[in-house]
């Protein structure tokens, strides 16, 4: 404060305080963003429909539920070890070797911790770096195949990496081919991103075709690009309708090494809010990227809670029938939401096979103006007026892909066949309105 010319004149100083340029730079999730406005919305009394949300409409399975009570009531609410306790590490090992058929897994390829998310984080937190020289040109590149879910390229780029999109089209099934692949390939390439069945796309490789990507890993990892890895999120592996069974590429035993395998319950067994990931490697290499994972986890969250353990490991063990009936509403709804939306007037979508989500083109769309009079030009126009106008949450196609995402919206089907149905025809209603 100082005093001028007889009157008292505040002066404030500039604040010193300032944020991260990581975090500045980072951009907010918008599939979180749309849920939360949903919430929000849903909370103050209006009748939102939410297609926005990831997460199943079904409650945790009893036997889940019942394991974690009879947990705390044994009082096993302390730390446990780090990368979470050896019984659930042992289940996990187990089914990725003799379900997923990945090679050379034990309790000490397996880290667990707080969802997908963190596994990921982790991940990329112990293959990345910042260049050396500072370079741009010199950043590790993370091949990501694209549409591609909404966190991937931020928690890549947090880890040091530069982003390299690899287009996929409607017509191709959303899918790269192994030529796509090898020319994408750079002595700067660290990893190629795998997620099958796959957000937001509700697409899935086969067998031959991973096996086809998998030798072009096996061939760059001898030549051109010796540290290339593959990072395979296969969150959604039970969700799966029929028509492709799910294949691990990390069962490929030539690329099994430079594999890190991704899962967790929470999809597949209504535990979203348990905060549950595992990532695993294999053989030599892989056992040293899980004790990387390990130490930066032991910095971090230190371990997961081990009463949700005890649930993972009934939800993994005693609750088949429970999946199953999850399994067989997703399919249904996919079979569902897939006619409807073909009846709506300039939306193009391709079959779900797998996940929960469908990804239509709304492009025939792009330029016009709604009935409240707001101009779409993007996904993120057509989102915000659907949600204003019609009370419909959908997620924007933005941050899906840099490239073709304004044109598409996504569209999460887990959620009641009354709700697909009310859902399509307020679509069909913004729609119409649109001149
Ligand atoms: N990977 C994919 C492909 C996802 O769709 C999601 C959730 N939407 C996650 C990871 C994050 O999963 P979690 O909630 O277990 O962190």
């Amino acid at each position: 404060m100082c005093k001028s010319e007889g009157r008292v004149r505040i002066v404030y100083s500039l604040p010193t305080m300032r944020l991260s340029q990581r975090v500045l730079s980072l951009k907010p999730s918008s599939t979180v963003a749309v849920m939360n406005k949903a919430k929000a919305l849903k909370a103050s009394g209006v009748d939102v429909l939410n297609f926005g949300a990831g997460e199943p409409d079904f409650n945790t399975p009893e036997p889940a539920k019942r394991a974690a009570i009879e947990s705390i009531t044994r009082n096993e609410t302390k730390y446990i070890d780090t990368p979470g306790d050896v019984q659930t590490r042992d289940l996990i090992a187990k089914l990725l070797s003799e379900r997923n058929g990945v090679p050379n897994v034990s309790k000490d390829h397996v880290i667990i911790t707080a969802g997908v998310k963190m596994a990921l984080y982790l991940t990329f937190q112990a293959l990345f770096d910042e260049p050396k020289s500072g370079r741009e040109e010199d950043r590790a590149e993370l091949l990501l195949p694209v549409p591609s879910w909404v966190s991937f390229a931020p928690m890549a780029r947090l880890a040091g990496a530069r982003v390299v999109e690899l287009p996929t089209t409607p017509e191709g099934q959303f899918k790269i081919t192994p030529e796509q692949l090898e020319r994408a390939i750079t002595p700067r390439t660290r990893a190629l991103l795998m997620n099958s069945p796959s957000n937001p796309c509700s697409t899935m490789y086969t067998e031959a075709e991973l096996r086809a990507l998998a030798a072009v890993i096996d061939r760059a990892g001898k030549g051109v690009a010796p540290e290339i890895m593959v990072v395979s999120d296969e969150l959604y592996q039970s969700i799966v309708f029929g028509s492709v069974p799910h294949f691990s590429i990390g069962a490929v035993k030539e690329i099994a090494e430079r594999t890190v395998t991704i899962n967790g319950p929470g999809k597949a067994f209504a535990m979203t809010g348990w905060r549950l990931g595992w990532a695993s490697g294999s053989g030599e290499f892989g056992k040293q990227l899980i004790g990387a994972m390990t130490k930066l986890q032991g910095q971090s969250i230190t371990c997961v809670p081990g009463f949700s353990l005890a649930a993972a490991r009934a939800a993994l063990t005693e609750a088949g029938a429970e999946l199953e009936t999850m399994r067989k509403a997703f399919a249904a709804r996919a079979e569902l939401i897939y006619s409807l939306l073909g009846g709506v007037a300039g939306v193009k979508v391709a079959k779900p096979i797998g996940a929960f989500y469908v990804f239509p083109d709304i492009s025939a769309h792009l330029g016009k103006t709604s009935a409240g009079g707001r101009k779409i030009n993007a996904a993120a126009d057509f989102a915000g007026a659907l949600l204003e106008e019609h009370q419909m949450a959908v997620v924007p196609g933005e941050d899906f892909s840099e490239s073709t995402g304004h044109k598409h919206i996504r569209m999460s089907f887990a959620c009641s066949e009354e709700q697909i149905r009310k859902g399509v025809d307020r679509l069909k209603a913004f729609i119409a309105g649109l001149k």
